[in-house]
């Protein structure tokens, strides 16, 4: 027997998962998620995690617009304690208009829960977020939701997993019926039935031909069920660590959310397979999560989360060593040191402060315009992380102010609302007024009521005559001085002062390429 010498940090480390959740909106999220809060006793009531329309206040649902809309704007964290493991879960925005939140969160995780609707398969939201965690190979345990109602063929499920998003997949379990006749789950490794109408204890059979297990379904339909189910242990994948953990194979779930059912095969299976908390990696070198040093990245400002306390949250992922309440850090953009003085701990309804927390652990720390997206926070190395994107924005408008003797104060709040990703925004350099970028068009509606609220800013927007926004680089400075001046009113500079080209078109962006060959012209930049 080996003994192995290990550290605090070192346990801590272990028994820490960090996952996203990512599924196509309708697919049950919001469901599972409260269903995962009940299993780690977070929440005495299903059905506090989102108000629907007309539901009542919560925690998550801090906005007016969100209210209003009935849908979930904000990114935010939820920890909770499951069989001796820590469970931080980072909720994603359902909105696509708010994709770059849930692209920016999931530089966070360590693993996600991919929901699919069992009558509706791959959609089209769930693929391009499995692409985002295919980037950084996320690995995936999948949950297919509603078995209670009307589904496909779990085998045409499969296939269109494996097809459409190149991914092997390895039921763990297979329903027992499905729509009205749904009864249960059978676990493939194990040979254990789990009923739906006590999912508590599982019991042991004899394979398909069981008895006890063919009487759970209607009579006409356990033959054709035997059949499958012998199918399914013969001709499938079975689950394999390493493929998984390398995010090419997919243990597959089958459950239903609504009815709390296949919810904690699902969770001991996070708990069981998903990796802890993994190396980050930035600038300079790989930080593995045991480090006794504490370093850390932000990737989510939220700002008024309590309308009774104004205050400014930035959620940090911690990397590595301890993050103590009390601590100072050094926040590498601007070489200062800042006191740790209140990290804070999200549960579903409530915060609370954090005396501790270790790698995989996201900590809320308050401040008043300190931090922004992307920062790194060391206990004194200067390294950065890398991974905390920004998308050249598809949508550019004007901001058309009511009152023009607020132009100073507009400049502030648009610094403000830059820093916290809620738009990005840009200064043309020929002195024009200010253009706010944004992927979808729901932030322009956040930000316009933001301004009203927080800063009684009334604005409008105007359209602009540029379609298309670019980062631009070139390795020859004195060239991209010459580009600049060539097009001042098409370039303006974003938040960290870096020029940017718009263009009224693909074509004028492409004519401008083949003129300017040495010009790099980028949709994507990472912060810092
Ligand atoms: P989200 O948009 O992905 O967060 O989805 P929700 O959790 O809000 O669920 C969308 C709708 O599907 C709601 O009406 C849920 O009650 C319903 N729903 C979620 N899970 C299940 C399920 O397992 N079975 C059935 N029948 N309905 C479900």
């Amino acid at each position: 027997m080996t003994i192995h010498a290990t550290t605090p940090e070192a346990d801590a480390v272990a028994r820490r998962r960090t996952f996203a959740i990512i599924s196509h909106p309708d697919a049950g999220k919001t469901t599972l998620t409260e269903k995962l809060l009940l299993f780690g006793g977070a929440i005495q009531l299903a059905g506090a995690v989102k108000a629907k329309r007309g539901g009542a206040a919560t925690r998550s649902d801090w906005m007016g617009i969100e209210r209003e809309r009935g849908i979930s704007v904000v990114t935010s964290v939820m920890t909770f304690e499951y069989g001796g493991r820590v469970f931080n879960l980072l909720d994603t925005p359902g909105h696509e208009d708010f994709s770059e939140d849930t692209y920016r969160t999931l530089t966070a995780v360590d693993a996600a829960v991919m929901v699919i609707d069992a009558a509706k398969g791959i959609e089209a939201r769930t693929r391009k977020l499995f692409e985002v965690c295919r980037l950084r190979d996320i690995p995936i345990v999948t949950f297919v939701n509603k078995l209670d109602r009307e589904a496909r063929d779990p085998f045409d499920l499969l296939d269109e997993i494996e097809k459409t998003l190149a991914l092997d997949t390895a039921p763990v379990t297979w329903p027992i019926g499905r729509g009205r006749s749904f009864a249960g789950t059978y676990d493939l490794r194990r040979n254990l039935v789990r009923r739906l109408d006590d999912d508590t204890e599982a019991f042991a059979v004899n394979g398909p031909e069981d008895g006890r297990l063919l009487a759970m379904l209607p009579e006409h339909e356990r033959d054709a069920f035997a059949e499958e189910l012998g199918l399914a242990r013969e001709a499938l994948r079975p689950f394999e660590l390493a493929g998984f953990r390398e995010g090419h194979l997919t243990p597959v779930f089958f459950g239903s959310a609504l009815r709390n059912f296949g919810v904690r095969d699902l969770i001991d299976a996070m708990g069981e397979f998903a990796p802890p908390p993994r190396g980050q990696q930035a600038d300079t070198r790989l930080v593995e999560p045991t480090e006794p040093r504490m370093t850390g990245f932000v990737f989510k400002i939220q700002a008024n989360m309590d309308p009774n306390h104004r205050d400014r949250i930035a959620f940090m992922r911690v990397c590595s060593g301890r993050l103590t309440r009390g601590m100072k850090a050094k926040l590498v953009r601007t070489g200062k040191p800042m006191s740790l003085a209140a990290p804070q701990f999200f549960f579903a309804r409530d915060r609370a402060i954090a005396e501790e927390a270790f790698a995989g652990d996201v900590v809320g720390l308050p401040n008043h315009g300190t931090l922004r997206i992307g920062d790194t926070l060391t206990e004194g190395e200067e390294i950065v992380f890398r991974g905390v994107p920004s998308f050249a924005p598809e949508l550019l408008r004007r901001i058309k102010l009511t009152d023009p003797m607020k132009a100073k104060k507009l400049r502030e709040a648009l610094q403000q609302m830059a820093e916290e990703g809620v738009v990005q925004v840009f200064q043309p350099v020929d002195g024009s007024g200010a253009i706010v970028g944004v992927v979808g068009a729901l932030q322009l509606d956040v930000l316009k009521e933001r301004l009203a609220a927080e800063y009684s800013l009334p604005i409008d927007y105007e359209p602009t005559r540029f379609s298309i926004c670019r980062w631009i680089t070139c390795d020859d400075k004195l060239e991209l001085d010459r580009f600049v001046n060539a097009h001042t009113s098409s370039i303006a500079l974003d938040l960290d002062r870096e020029p940017v080209f718009m263009a009224a078109s693909a074509f004028s962006l492409t004519y401008e390429q083949e003129r300017w060959p040495e010009i790099r012209a980028s949709d994507v930049k990472d912060y810092q």
